[in-house]
């Protein structure tokens, strides 16, 4: 017997119209994550017998317990069953937590994983909101919208730092184990590439194209993501792009690629390369995990993670970059991606790969360290990681470059980056 619900029990308007809705400044109650407390979202397959559907908890303090400006961690842990599920489509019910949330009046969602950032205004506490309501949101909404593949879903909310921090790092584990799925593939292995049009409703004219060795740039959905998104619903918003012609090798045009962009931001782009930042470059949105933009003077380029809130050597924050990208934009030197993509063979193959990056934050290379330097060996380059500098280094390009010449990195000795 499947469930049905269409009413969603909760004491704030709920709905699409809402989904671009911020919560400013002025009207800022309490939030959670966007740096300043930890918050992890994570969907985990259950057995039917495990969970009970419906079941919603709230683990800790919730926001009657707060005063106006309070910050609190968050765990959005998600449990389902059902005969039709798989391992395979928990990332895809995880990603659509950010619009669910957004649905909400009065409460905004960025970002997605262990980056999350949820912001609830004066006027959603005021009528009475509490963590509870997003789980009863995700628990209705899941079964709308899923019916077909699940039976039950339990939610969990922590807000005690302990509990956040334990379901924090098994999450990172579930992500890593996710993201290493198209470790082995290549994107000449395949015929088809998939699209991901999620974003629209923030970024009309934004369009990922996600192959096996580039990741969406929000890190949530690799190619294998994108291809249970579209078995599950197949006119969803990841649908299947054959490749078509190799336009241009390099850089990565391909005929099949432009046709369906043309199409997909409805005239906005013509074309993109998919290997290049320096030449028409893909489209950003505003939930990239990193954006990548050129430094000249040192011949190569600079990427930054959402979580480093400090300066940059192109003299950007990522809050500045991510404001001029986010909106679907499709600037020449800057170019949205995933924390993964960084080491996938064809990051920006076309400028270089990643023998161009010269600088990143200090946290971003610590976590893709072991990566970064295998990835730089296959290149042809040992201990990669440590001659690329960070803000200890320097947050200009007059402070590295003496690091850069010092430590030899390679990128000085390429072909001009703007040629
Ligand atoms: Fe999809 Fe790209 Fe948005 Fe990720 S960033 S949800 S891959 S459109
Ligand atoms: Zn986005």
């Amino acid at each position: 017997l499947k469930i049905n619900i269409t009413e969603i029990d909760i004491p704030l308007a709920f709905g699409p119209a809402f989904e671009g809705e911020r919560v400013r400044g002025g009207d800022l109650y309490c939030q959670m994550g966007g740096g300043k407390t930890q918050c992890t979202e994570l969907v985990k397959m259950a057995d039917m017998k495990e969970i009970e559907d419906g079941k919603v908890e709230v683990v800790g303090p919730d926001i009657a317990d707060l005063k106006e400006g309070d910050t609190l961690p968050l765990g959005i842990y998600v449990q389902i069953a059902g005969r039709e599920f798989q391992e395979d489509f928990e990332p895809i019910l995880e990603r659509q937590i950010h619009h669910l949330i957004n649905y909400i009046q009065g409460v905004m969602h960025i970002g997605q994983r262990d980056i999350s950032w949820v912001r609830v205004s004066k006027g959603a506490v005021e009528k009475g909101f509490s963590l509870k309501h997003l789980g009863i949101v995700l628990h209705a909404k899941f079964h709308q919208e899923f019916q077909k593949i699940l039976d039950k879903v339990q939610i969990t909310l922590y807000s005690k730092k302990e509990d956040v921090d334990k379901l924090t790092e098994r999450a990172r584990a579930e992500y890593k184990h996710r993201d290493e799925r198209v470790d082995k593939m290549t994107d000449e292995d395949v015929d088809t590439f998939y699209s991901c049009t999620l974003c629209q409703s923030f970024a009309p004219s934004h369009v990922c194209t996600v192959s096996p060795e580039r990741t969406g740039l929000c890190g949530a959905y690799n190619w294998m993501d994108c291809k249970a998104s579209f078995e599950i619903n197949p006119t969803g918003p990841n649908q299947p792009i054959k490749k078509g012609k190799v336009l241009d090798p390099k850089l990565g045009r391909f005929e099949g690629v432009d046709e369906f962009l043309k199409q997909a931001s409805k005239g906005a782009h013509e074309t993109y390369n998919f290997y290049s930042m320096v030449h028409a470059p893909m489209t950003t949105c505003g939930c990239c995990e990193c954006i990548a933009a050129m430094l000249p003077s040192c011949n190569g380029v600079m990427t930054v993670n959402r979580d480093y809130a400090g300066e940059t050597p192109c003299g950007m924050k990522f809050t500045t970059l991510a404001g001029v990208m986010g909106g679907g934009a499709a600037s020449p030197g800057f170019v949205g991606h995933s924390k993964f993509n960084v080491t996938q063979k064809k990051f920006i193959l076309g400028d270089g790969g990643l023998l161009r990056v010269v600088w990143m934050p200090k946290s971003l290379k610590d976590e893709i360290y072991d990566r970064l330097n295998a990835r730089g060996k296959e290149m042809g380059v040992e201990n990669l990681a440590d001659m690329i500098a960070d803000e200890t280094v320097g947050i200009t390009e007059d402070e590295i470059l003496p690091f850069l010449q010092e430590k030899g990195h390679p990128a000085l000795n390429m072909e001009s980056l703007i040629s």
